[in-house]
């Protein structure tokens, strides 16, 4: 499919200036989304970086925008200060022929008494992130009773970053008669939920790129025998070299095991079991879902609940006995854009189990040979001992009035300089924060935040190992 802009049903200013910055075509998000979004539909969008998902929103909200109007009409929220930066940017040139339009970026790391003085004097569209947008509601300076579109842009980076909570008091905020919008990269299970909780009906447009066949996860069985079984992990681990992989054991006690066996292996590793306290089940799951730690040794029982998914490898180190199980467990595997990996240990027992896996899971059954690397060899296991990313602890939380934009804040604002692409996940708890951070910039990011204070307070910060 590839319309131009003029068969959309489009004011002709819109059109001509679409001519004026050289946009021929519509890319395949835009086809899809536009004429939903212009009908009025919520949507949940998915395409590829630099496929022009910000002309897709922002065409519908220029062509539905009440100018004479001077109210907030349409309110864009994106992960970090830059995104809004260059959506702001897009809207601006695509709006130049809209006389008066008046457009707000409300992102944190800029003074907030302009911001406030800008909306006193009415704007019809704001771009910003949660964490500033909800400073702003909390103080009064913007009311949301006249939004007509909401736009979650980015929609996983900004739950990776710790603003779902923001994201919903922001959304409870709004009329309940907006149309919501939201566009993201993947679809973990909390974005599903987001859109059930908060859009209507939503229509779902997903562009596939060609390097993704639809999550198919690819399986492989290798045959190995019972006292092997761990050199084998050891070398799937080399060859693979995964950024983040779940090992399945069918017993507790294996878990155990396995685990400490990794780690003086140099893997980057954490077991999950049920015996864990609940608050060593939470640091330990914070660490892996923000890529500190790069592989969980689990069983079923422990695994069961547990919100980790787009996994670059599932290893069944034991087969299940249950095909069932199987296929559950390598469901977790596969990331947009990315298929995913499964892989099998089987031991001569195993076989008939694997089979039938395979059987099951709707694969071709393919027993191939694992070579095993030399001790020798030793170089090759330093990727896997390396994680991105390193987790740092803060002494407050919810309780606390701590926010995610107050930790990107500290890090990225003034005092941080930082850049906001070696700050991963940010877990806010009641009491306490997570934050990861690339390894690269881990210790100055640890020094900035011992120096400097969150909301105006010191907290105690602390390495999580
Ligand atoms: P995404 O949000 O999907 O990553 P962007 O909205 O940032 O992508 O768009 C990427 C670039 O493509 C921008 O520079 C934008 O101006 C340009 N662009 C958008 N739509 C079109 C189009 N139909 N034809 C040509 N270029 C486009
Ligand atoms: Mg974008």
């Amino acid at each position: 499919m590839s319309l131009d802009f003029a068969s959309l049903e489009i004011s002709a200013q819109l059109v001509q200036v679409t001519r004026e910055l050289g946009y021929e075509k519509l890319t395949p998000i835009q086809a899809q989304s536009i004429p939903l979004l212009l009908e009025g539909r919520d949507l949940i969008g998915q395409s590829k970086t630099g496929s022009g998902k910000t002309a897709a929103f922002s065409i519908p909200i220029l062509e539905k925008i009440k100018i004479q109007e001077r109210s907030l009409q349409a309110l864009i929220l994106c992960p970090t200060r830059e995104l809004c930066t260059q959506v702001a940017r897009e809207i601006r040139k695509l709006g130049r022929r809209h006389p008066g339009l008046q457009i707000l970026i409300l992102s944190g790391g800029l003074p907030f008494q302009p911001q406030a003085a800008a909306l006193q004097k009415r704007v019809h569209v704001v771009v910003g992130t949660p964490g500033r947008v909800l400073d702003h509601l909390g103080r009064g300076t913007l009311k949301l009773g006249d939004i007509r579109c909401l736009v979650l842009d980015e929609a996983d980076r900004m739950l990776d970053m710790g603003f779902q909570d923001d994201m919903e008091s922001i959304l409870s905020k709004t009329p309940s008669s907006r149309q919501t919008v939201l566009f993201s990269a993947t679809f973990p299970k909390t974005i599903e939920k987001m859109s059930k909780s908060f859009q209507k009906n939503p229509a779902r447009v997903t562009i596939e790129t060609e390097e993704k066949s639809h999550t198919e996860i690819k399986q492989k069985f290798f045959k190995t025998d019972e006292n092997e079984k761990f050199a084998a992990l050891i070398s799937i681990f080399e060859t693979e070299n995964p950024g983040s992989a779940i090992v399945f054991c069918n017993f507790k006690a294996t878990v155990a095991e396995l685990a400490p066996e990794l780690k003086r292996a140099g893997v980057s590793c954490a077991a999950i079991s049920g015996d864990l306290e609940q608050s060593d089940r939470d640091r330990v799951m914070a660490k892996f879902r923000n890529q500190s730690t790069r592989v969980l040794v689990a069983t079923d029982v422990a695994a069961r609940g547990l919100d980790v998914e787009n996994l670059d490898l599932v290893v069944n180190f034991d087969l299940p006995s249950d095909p069932e199980v199987y296929v559950h467990r390598i469901g977790r595997t596969g990331r947009a854009g990315k298929s995913g990996q499964a892989v099998s240990l089987v031991t001569p027992k195993d076989t008939h189990k694997a089979k039938i896996a395979a059987q099951f899971a709707g694969t071709k059954f393919e027993l191939k040979t694992l070579r095993i690397q030399g001790d020798d060899d030793s170089s090759a296991m330093e990727p896997m001992g390396e994680a991105l990313m390193v987790t740092i602890y803060i002494s407050g939380g919810r309780k606390d009035k701590v926010r995610p934009g107050d930790i990107l804040g500290a890090l990225t604002g003034e005092a941080g300089r930082l850049n906001s692409e070696d700050i991963g996940k940010i877990e806010i708890h009641d009491r306490f924060s997570y934050v990861a951070i690339s390894k690269k910039i881990a210790q100055k990011a640890f020094d900035r935040l011992t120096a400097g204070t969150i909301k105006g307070r010191r907290f105690r910060i602390q390495w999580v190992r």
